[in-house]
């Protein structure tokens, strides 16, 4: 099988440098030197997420030790939550929540649209008695490519007067699409290393407010490895309570320097640009439909794109892997077998999508869906020319 890169919204494609900066001998987690590597790690994701007055936290783990960490050390059993759902990710969440004993009030969203701001707004307005404790939202469903507005959630609490702890799913999003912790009231924000921080998978990534610390202190759900006052205690001198995974700190560390590199805002544009040209793709070379039902929800980082009724996007997932070695995103639960996904977060280039673009092409062309060969690549291939970095091209 080729070599090729994967279009599947996570774990993303490592970069070389990142590879090649894990490969390291084991060391001492303890020894005097270990704080010159994790103390500015810490400090840098504090930038990624935005964030001066929080902490962020790296736990051995995936996105959804991450959800767990959030809502053990916040909540208490029989509290009331408020959470949407409208993909895969945002019901799981609910369902961690159902399962540590939460009151949960579960909106059910059409899939395809996200965050309902004015039932929240309402639901909020209307619990005078301030007894819900926590407002989920997921800021990207990773599921259907819809892009969900948090600083939209923060103004739905402030204009309740609603005291509510906020809980931000950013695993896919954190990295890749803006995201502001401090300047929209995130209390808990999730996240993971095998997405926008072009990682494997291994690091919980979750950045923690001093209202949730606080929370901490008195809430009541059993926790003992993803404890906040662990991982404060020994954070503090650079430290972990436990054996961290230094391989993967040493990935992080360079996935950070690459970040920073190329500028974080600019990580948010190059991801809208390759965004856009897959939706040119999609749209208007083959005349396919989004799952996210319109702008305002399209996402950046992933988009999941219906085959037209009568036809298995299984099969097409199937072709592109058996005959030329791709893969692409499942459809998840509800969107099973209609859907089929392609990834375009992480460390991706135009020219690399545009073979993602292909190879959607050709194998949905092979199982007889009527698309046009090289119309994808053509809408997509034209948008990036025309919205290149300019250069100086020397007269002849
Ligand atoms: C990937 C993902 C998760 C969970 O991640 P794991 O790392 O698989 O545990 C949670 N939420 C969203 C939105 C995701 O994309």
């Amino acid at each position: 099988m080729f070599d090729n890169p994967i279009f599947i919204p996570g774990p993303t494609n490592v970069p070389e440098r990142v590879r090649r900066a894990m490969n390291v001998p084991m060391e001492d987690q303890r020894s005097p030197n270990f704080p010159k590597l994790t103390l500015p790690i810490f400090e840098d994701l504090k930038r990624v997420f935005k964030t001066e007055t929080g902490k962020v936290f790296l736990y051995p783990g995936s996105g959804t030790g991450a959800w767990e960490a959030a809502v053990t050390n916040t909540l208490s059993p029989g509290d009331k939550v408020l959470i949407s759902r409208f993909g895969q990710f945002s019901h799981l969440w609910g369902d961690l929540l159902v399962r540590h004993g939460m009151d949960v009030i579960a909106l059910d969203v059409e899939w395809g649209e996200g965050v309902p701001l004015e039932d929240y707004a309402r639901i909020l307005n209307e619990d005078s008695n301030h007894e819900i404790k926590g407002v989920f939202a997921c800021q990207n469903e990773t599921a259907t490519g819809v892009t969900s507005d948090i600083a939209g959630v923060r103004k739905a609490l402030d204009d309740a007067g609603h005291p509510a702890m906020l809980y931000v799913d950013g695993v896919s999003s954190i990295g890749s699409i803006d995201f502001r912790m401090d300047e929209w009231g995130v209390d808990l924000a999730v996240s993971g290393s095998q997405k926008g921080f072009m990682m494997p998978t291994g690091l919980a990534v979750l950045g923690v407010s001093q209202k949730a610390i606080e929370a901490s202190e008195s809430a009541t759900c059993n926790r003992c490895f993803f404890s906040f006052d662990d991982m404060i205690k020994t954070n503090k001198d650079g430290y972990f309570p436990y054996t961290p995974a230094t391989t993967l700190l040493y990935g992080l560390r360079e996935s950070l320097d690459m970040i920073f590199e190329e500028g974080l805002e600019n990580v948010f544009a190059r991801h809208h640009r390759m965004a856009e040209g897959v939706r040119r793709a999609v749209i208007d070379g083959w005349g396919l439909k989004l799952a996210a039902t319109e702008p305002k929800w399209y996402s950046d980082t992933v988009s999941a794109i219906y085959v037209p009724e009568g036809f298995d996007a299984v099969a097409v997932l199937r072709i592109a892997y058996e005959r030329y070695g791709l893969s692409y995103g499942a459809g998840l639960s509800k969107v099973a077998g209609k859907v089929f996904r392609i990834g375009h977060l992480g460390r991706i280039s135009e020219i690399q999508l545009l073979g993602g673009i292909a190879g959607a092409e050709m194998a949905m062309r092979d199982i007889g869906i009527d698309v046009q060969a090289g119309s994808g690549v053509a809408a997509a291939s034209e948008y990036y020319r025309q919205t290149a970095a300019p250069i100086a091209i020397a007269a002849e």
